[in-house]
């Protein structure tokens, strides 16, 4: 559901429920105040009344009273002759009856009765009849004659004009002072009422003081009704004065109640219920009021709906105002931020966020806007970080590949050069070896930085400006290329070139050292030497590739040749992991020569790859350096070992002349540490006793690592190898190695040899090298031993051993154990002397 479905749901239960609530509060508040008022107000009206008529009753008993007291009434009273009295005093009494009636015009009609209640003087107001001139009928005439001495009132029929009046009465007890004895009890001598007009009251009780429905009357103690005021419909037939309405008793208990406790009380007097309320007037008279329930609830009702309207339309309005405030705060920005927020999800991050105001609303608008910017700033950072290079922040090879195939293709459609400069830093291995990783970067950053350096300066004169622009980019490494479109002629990417390298001249400073670093750098240009992207960078890889063989630290222009070189150099790995595989590989020996005695006492066993494909016999140095590039070495080297063990041992067994056999080890086996372990194995397996086992090394293989080298050879000699130092002379020649390493024999290099017998410098190198390595205690081979002359010199400079064509060339396996035989069969000294040499070549099988 729609959060404006859910506001609707929420607000109209909470604004309704509260208002609604509220109403019925107020409306029984207000229903509970219009009950009060309405029965407050007959309570007040029912009080004034009542104090009205009772101030009457008073008043009138006081004149009564007075009246009683008058010495005209007394005399009257007195006098017992009725002619006498009535010739005397009826005059003056009526008078004084008058007197009063002029002050009360209510008091219609003043009388005294004879104790037989007969009227004895009468004095009225107006026209009223006197119908009956003996009152001893009259209930009120008959109540009074109970009474003793005191004033009485009481509510009746006037008889003689049939209307409601207040009678109040007292009897006279007199003493006549004339005739009674003083003690004498006073005797009755008749009554004085008077008669008093309630027509105010009923006026008063007409004019509708509780409404059109309320009523008012007066109902004596036996519940008779003697005044009422306007009855509303039905009802009035029944109270007509004609037919007096009398109170039930169950009335008349309620209206006890209601007069000594003034409250509520039900009399179906009208319609339905009433409120009931009621006063005493004077003993036996009593004031009521009487108000339809139904009127009052008329009334509540009137306003119940009321309320409930004023509720209603509440409701409709202050859910409406806060549904329509609501909508324009909160829902209105929520629906603008949400498509804000959409289209962010969808990448669109330009998008301008209307945000006034300072609500919350406001700052999420600003919140979102915020992040729009960030993510759209990352967006920025991700592209370019997959498109550049994390260190010198150059651009990777992706995008160098990209923007060199549109250079290209531009290019082509407009017949221009394109240039490509790969570079390679030179001996970066050994910085980051040595200075660590972080070294390694600070040199990337600085010689990227020198790049571009050399490209600004280069842009000033040479770049033509209506093509794209040059670019530098890092391919991996420590390799770069560098992209020149357009230039004039090729020729000027060697100046570039050269600019490059000249600035590599500068030392580089890390860490508060200076380092000098060169590099290598191919050229290829477009379109001679190559059509496409990878051609072109592949091409210039290659030059690259040739600069390093070169020398390094100089550039190189592709040609196709270089490629014709890879490639073959490519094939040749390919055929040589074959060869191990087939096992093409064989073993010649050449014979080490006792110089002093002519015998051999050793030979040096020497690899040859047996090509099956070509039937060539392809010798060490076309193979070697390639296996040790590839670490084919690795295997090869062990098959030398165990080979040349074996036949060692074979030839032993055979009863042959024992000697010792010389394996030449490459670098890698040494640096790895594992031919000590190795060879210990092969002697095991084989059983050939290590004392005729020797180990040629070359000077290179022990710089490599010296103190691992130094650890193997003495493993090595330690098993009870010997240990060769081959090819002495043309390396470092340090007298160090000859201090340092345990070795056994030196193998004075042949190019020493040759002609050392005619070549005085010659001679003289090979001279020191003999005393040199006898000084350390050494034996030594004269390798390459091609002349008699030569040969004669070694002797003569008490060389211990030689190695070379003179004596035998490098024998198959099986010629070489026949010349071993040779040896053996003419065990006699004079086969081994010098001079026996050189064997006949067909018995060498050369
Ligand atoms: P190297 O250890 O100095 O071996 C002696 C080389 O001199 C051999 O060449 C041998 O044929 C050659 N030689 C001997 N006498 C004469 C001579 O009088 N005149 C001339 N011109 N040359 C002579 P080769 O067999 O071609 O071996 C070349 C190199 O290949 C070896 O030099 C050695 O460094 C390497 N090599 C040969 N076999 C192995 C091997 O099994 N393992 C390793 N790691 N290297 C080997
Ligand atoms: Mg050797
Ligand atoms: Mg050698």
């Amino acid at each position: 559901m729609r959060l404006q479905g859910k506001l609707l749901l929420l607000l109209i239960p909470l604004v309704g429920g509260a208002l609604v609530a509220i109403g019925s509060v107020a409306y029984l508040q207000l229903r509970g105040n219009a009950e009060r008022n309405y029965l407050q107000q007959m309570d007040t009206l029912l009080d004034q009344l009542s104090q009205q008529v009772q101030s009457k009753i008073r008043t009138a008993e006081a004149n009564l009273e007075l009246l009683a007291a008058n010495y005209l009434v007394e005399k009257y009273a007195l006098v017992a002759d009725e002619a006498e009295r009535y010739r005397l005093l009826q005059r003056p009494l009526l008078r004084s009856f008058a007197g009063y009636q002029s002050v009360y015009p209510d008091y219609y009609e003043i009388r005294y009765l004879l104790p037989d209640g007969y009227e004895a003087a009468r004095r009225v107001l107006g026209e009223v009849p006197n119908r009956t001139e003996t009152e001893a009928q009259n209930p009120f005439f008959r109540n009074l004659a109970a009474v003793e001495d005191a004033v009485r009132s009481e509510l009746g029929v006037n008889p003689d004009n049939g209307e409601v009046a207040l009678f109040v009465g007292k009897p006279l007890r007199l003493r006549d002072p004339s005739v009674d004895p003083v003690l004498a009890k006073p005797l009755l001598r008749g009554y004085l009422v008077i008669t008093v007009s309630l027509s105010q009251l009923e006026q008063q009780l007409l004019s509708r003081p509780l409404g059109d429905t309320g009523i008012l009357f007066v109902a004596d103690a036996a519940g008779e009704i003697l005044l009422h005021g306007h009855v509303h419909h039905d009802a009035a037939a029944a109270l007509e004065p004609d037919h007096s309405h009398v109170l039930t008793a169950a009335d008349l208990r309620a209206l006890r109640g209601g007069v000594e406790r003034p409250g509520r009380a039900w009399l179906d007097l009208l319609d339905g219920p009433v409120y009931l309320q009621g006063r005493e007037l004077s003993p036996q008279l009593y004031l009521y009021g009487a108000l339809p329930v139904d009127t009052v609830k008329a009334a509540t009702e009137q306003l119940g709906e009321l309320v409930i309207a004023i509720t209603l339309s509440t409701i409709v309005a202050v859910a409406g105002v806060l549904f329509f405030a609501l909508r324009r705060l909160v829902l209105r920005p929520l629906q603008r931020l949400e498509a804000v927020a959409h289209q962010i999800g969808r990448g669109r991050l330009d998008i301008a966020i209307a945000s006034s105001g300072s609500d919350e609303m406001a700052s999420l608008g600003q919140s979102l806007a915020a992040m729009a910017e960030s993510l759209a700033r990352s967006n920025e950072r991700v592209r370019f970080l997959a498109d550049h290079d994390s260190l010198t922040g150059l651009p990777n090879r992706r995008l160098f590949q990209d923007y060199l195939g549109k250079a290209l293709a531009r290019a082509r459609r407009h017949g221009e050069t394109l240039v490509l400069l790969f570079l390679d830093i030179d001996e970066f291995k050994n910085v980051n070896d040595t200075l660590g990783h972080q070294a390694g970067d600070v040199l990337l950053e600085q010689f990227a930085e020198r790049l571009l350096g050399v490209l600004r300066e280069e842009d000033m004169v040479a770049h033509n400006r209506r093509v794209p622009g040059e670019m530098v980019a890092r391919l991996g490494g420590d390799e770069f290329i560098v992209l020149l479109p357009g230039l004039a002629a090729p020729a000027t990417a060697a100046g570039i070139a050269e600019r490059i390298l000249g600035r590599l001249r500068e030392p580089f400073v890390i860490n508060r050292q200076r380092f000098f670093v060169g590099a290598s750098i191919g050229i290829t240009v477009y379109p001679d030497d190559g059509d496409s992207v990878p051609d072109l960078v592949k091409h210039a890889d290659l030059a690259m590739y040739h600069a390093k063989r070169s020398g390094k630290n100089n550039y190189q222009f592709f040609a196709p040749e270089m490629n014709a070189a890879v490639v073959r150099r490519m094939h040749m790995e390919r055929r040589l992991r074959q060869a191990l595989e087939r096992q093409e590989f064989v073993l010649h020996f050449q014979p080490v020569i006792e110089l002093r005695s002519g015998r051999i006492l050793g030979a040096e066993a020497l690899v040859r790859w047996q090509d099956l494909d070509t039937g060539r016999l392809v010798p060490p140095d076309e193979f070697i350096p390639l296996a040790e590039a590839t670490g084919l070495i690795l295997p090869l080297g062990e098959w030398v070992l165990l080979q040349a063990c074996t036949l060692a041992k074979g030839w032993q067994d055979r009863g042959l002349p024992r000697l010792q056999v010389g394996v030449n080890a490459s670098a890698l086996q040494v640096e790895r540490g594992e031919l000590s372990q190795k060879v210990r194995e092969v002697l095991a397996l084989t059983g050939l006793a290590a004392e005729w086992l020797e180990l040629e090394l070359t000077e290179t293989v022990i710089m490599a690592a010296a103190a691992e080298v130094q650890a193997e050879l003495t493993r090595l000699q330690a098993l009870g190898c010997s240990i060769a130092l081959d090819d002495f002379g043309v390396g470092y020649s340090s007298l160090n190695y000859l201090r340092h390493f345990s070795i056994d024999k030196l193998k004075i290099d042949r190019s020493f040899v040759r002609d050392c017998a005619g070549v005085t410098s010659q001679g003289g190198i090979v001279t020191a090298i003999i005393a040199l390595a006898h000084a350390f205690g050494h034996k030594v081979v004269g390798e390459g031993v091609e002349t008699e002359g030569e040969l004669a010199f070694l002797q003569a400079q008490g060389c211990d051993l030689g190695q070379g064509f003179l004596f035998s060339r490098p024998l198959p396996a099986a010629e070489f154990e026949a010349l071993l035989e040779q040896q053996a069969v003419g065990t006699g000294l004079q086969a081994c002397a010098v001079p026996a040499w050189p064997l006949p070549a067909d018995a060498v099988g050369v």
